[in-house]
């Protein structure tokens, strides 16, 4: 027997033309005794076809998602689609609200809340939804992220290293087609709970992005997030037109040792700007320790020759943080 859905909508997925609605989730708190958060949904549908899920606001300081879905949401007549084309710009609505990575109501992190559960909180609930819902509507998913308040990347759209040969070269030919500047494929560490793998796991193609951070968007940012969403709805054939070529470099980083977490409290100094290169060994950052100024700084050093792709944003960091991450060119095995 399947657990019930407590959210409801009045979005009727099957019916042709534009559709802005909610997925009402029902909250009751001391303001607002029979309420509901309502997550903005909208559907664009015309004739029969392929369908394309896009999400944003996954994370709630990650703005690039929600901007370019919202835009595409008004811009897009149905006429111009052959199939559907499922948008979820706030998918945490709570988190986009208040600005922040994760729910202030529940304190649950979206992309850690699959398979999500229909008597949990508000975020657990959303992803139950989403995943027995919606995600069997879809033939491909693009979930669009950004660094947030506490990372910066080189915008890149990635997806994981997958073992089924099939999904993978599927998922590459999509990700090669959003020509973000950089392709990446990484293999995940913690896979538990994320959207990704809910994906991933009936087979469809899946792919993130992580567009700029450190908490905004850029104007460079929210191009590359509408031109890589016009080029997946050409990719996957909503759109009979081919993708608009766009450079990209395929790149890949393949395990732990490509990131680099703080040992140490203190002021972050980039020695190496994003987009730059390093050589295994140089050093790459220094946290100075502000309360011992006769303390020379902790030197962090590149374990991996490459680009440096993603950086701690804020210039504070502390033990555990995420301080770099670096790739290096993909060569297809
Ligand atoms: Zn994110």
């Amino acid at each position: 027997m399947s657990e019930p859905f407590r959210i409801m909508t009045r979005i009727d997925f099957e019916a042709d033309g534009r559709q802005f609605g909610h997925l009402d989730v029902p909250h009751s708190s001391n303001e607002s005794a029979w309420g509901a958060l309502r997550v903005p949904i909208v559907v664009i549908r015309h004739g029969e076809g392929p369908t394309l899920l896009c999400t944003g606001g996954n994370h709630g300081d990650e703005y690039e998602g929600p901007i370019a879905l919202m835009k595409l949401a008004r811009a897009l007549p149905p006429e111009a689609i052959q199939g559907r084309l499922i948008l979820l710009p706030a998918l945490n609505l709570p988190a986009v609200l208040a600005g922040t990575r994760v729910s202030p109501i529940d304190q649950v992190n979206m992309n850690r809340a699959f398979p999500g559960d229909p008597r949990g909180t508000p975020t657990l609930m959303i992803a139950d939804y989403l995943r027995r819902r919606i995600l069997p509507l879809a033939d491909a998913v693009l979930d669009l992220h950004s660094g947030g308040k506490t990372l910066s990347f080189v915008p890149f759209c990635g997806m994981h290293q997958l073992d089924d040969a099939a999904q993978m070269a599927r998922t590459r030919d999509a990700l090669l087609a959003f020509g973000a500047p950089l392709s990446l494929i990484i293999r995940e560490f913690d896979v538990v709970g994320m959207l990704d793998t809910a994906v991933e796991e009936l087979g469809k193609p899946f792919l993130f992005t992580e567009l700029g951070g450190g908490g905004t968007a850029t104007a460079a940012t929210v191009r590359v997030a509408e031109r890589g969403i016009r080029n997946l709805l050409r990719h996957f054939g909503l759109i009979d037109a081919p993708p608009e070529p766009a450079p990209t470099r395929l790149m890949h980083s393949p395990d732990a040792s490509w990131f680099v977490i703080a040992d140490d409290r203190g002021i972050l100094e980039m020695l190496v700007d994003l987009g730059e290169t390093v050589s295994a060994g140089a050093a790459l950052a220094q946290v100075h320790d502000v309360e011992r100024p006769q303390r020379p700084p902790a030197v962090y050093r590149a374990a991996r020759s490459g680009m440096l792709i993603g950086r701690h944003a804020p210039g504070l960091i502390k033990p555990g943080d995420c301080l770099a991450v670096i790739a290096t060119d993909y060569e297809a095995g």
